[in-house]
């Protein structure tokens, strides 16, 4: 794959432009359905950039939905831009949005110069910290008449997509019964007992799960004095796996356990959802492996990961609806470590070598789009790929 000089010349003639949304998304943090400000000054960009704009977007109203070209095939750049809660852009999300919107531009101002026929969306998905704008868009249609996706999410490495964990969050509240902890304790039936052999129960599980499955909870809820035996405690739970069907099966275990916990404190119990489920991320092999060859040829240094990611994003349901990837991009430089949604990671998101390795990504994810569109049988594997990983499913 030779790389595309042409993209990279519209990408510098626009880059002031695009570090510009980079810097004022990173000093104008939003957290999830609420980037107004995010959402419009990218909306104002695009429609500078001759792409034709639908926002709101599928019901959301910080969603977007950005055209430019009317014929098939569409390839899609994938943009977030929340923002976390107090901290601010410690996951760069900024950068993620301005590094698909630069492809886009790229992608598109060549295409339409080279008369090659298809089109490049650029699209606005709000809310992937823990509020799952993707699964909640991707339900109502998003992806209709979208034939393939690659995002790309700064991080301590250049990597390609190693896939992500599926995720369940469940609420559990057991209903006991009060009564004084030493005048009267016969009478009571404890909620806070209920809980803590809840967590023994699953600490006693765990030796049984495959290493790549997560299970860890939080108590939210455990009494009000200790001289009123707890009437009600409730705790959280996140639930991950790789494999969809194998988090079904740990989440009927997760309900036998409560189930046993209560029935041995003689108390009631009642599991709810918390927030969205995400589905496991499946990368597409060829888009990857695009990637990660354009970002060897750009000087971005990549690497393989040692194994798939444990944690989890809206991206997964993505990457079951379409061929898709979700790239990574270096914005540690010199220093090894850089935890996500820390204050280190908030500053390198808005550092010099940060905006312009996002210029870099920005540029590898066209050379990818470019690739599709021009590259007959890389386009066909990108699809047989897709096809083979949900058949398996
Ligand atoms: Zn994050
Ligand atoms: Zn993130």
């Amino acid at each position: 794959m030779n790389i595309h000089p042409q993209i990279e010349k519209v990408l510098e003639r626009k880059a002031g432009q695009i570090l510009s949304l980079a810097k004022r998304i990173h000093a104008n943090p939003e957290i999830g359905f609420e980037e107004r400000k995010a959402c419009r000054w990218q909306v104002e960009l695009l429609k500078k950039w001759n792409f034709r704009v639908q926002c709101p977007f599928v019901g959301v109203s910080t969603a977007y939905k950005a055209i430019r070209g009317k014929s098939k095939p569409v390839f899609c750049f994938m943009a977030e831009y929340d923002a976390l809660p107090k901290i601010g852009h410690a996951c760069g999300h900024n950068l993620i949005c301005s590094a698909a919107i630069g492809a886009g531009v790229a992608l598109a101002e060549v295409l339409q110069k080279e008369k090659i026929t298809g089109s490049v969306v650029v699209m606005g998905t709000p809310a992937e910290e823990s509020k799952g704008g993707k699964v909640i868009m991707v339900k109502r249609g998003a992806l209709r008449g979208i034939d393939a996706v690659i995002m790309a999410h700064p991080g301590a490495k250049t990597s390609p997509d190693a896939g992500s964990n599926a995720i369940c969050r469940y609420d559990v509240t057991f209903k006991g019964k009060a009564a004084h902890a030493a005048g009267d304790p016969p009478e009571g039936y404890s909620a806070l007992d209920a809980v803590i052999l809840f967590f023994q129960g699953i600490n006693a599980w765990r030796q049984f799960l495959p290493e790549s499955s997560r299970v860890h909870g939080i108590i939210l809820e455990g009494g009000v004095m200790p001289n009123i035996i707890p009437e009600q405690a409730s705790c959280r739970f996140y639930l991950r796996s790789p494999d969809d069907a194998y988090l079904v099966k740990m989440s009927n275990r997760f309900k036998q356990i409560a189930a046993g916990a209560a029935m041995m404190t003689g108390t009631k119990f009642k599991i709810s959802p918390a927030l969205e489920a995400y589905k496991a991320r499946l990368p597409n092999k060829y888009l990857n492996e695009a990637y990660l060859e354009a970002a060897r040829q750009l000087g971005m240094n990549p690497v393989i990961p040692e194994h798939p990611e444990r944690g989890s994003s809206d991206f997964g349901d993505v990457s079951q609806k379409v061929p898709g990837a979700h790239v990574y991009f270096d914005i540690a430089g010199k220093k090894r470590d850089l935890p996500a949604h820390s204050i280190a990671f908030r500053e390198a998101a808005g550092s010099e070598y940060g905006l312009q390795q996002m210029l870099r990504a920005a540029n590898a994810m066209a050379q990818v789009g470019y690739r599709y569109f021009t590259d007959a049988d890389f386009q066909r594997k990108v699809h047989e790929e897709f096809k083979r990983q949900m058949g398996k499913r």
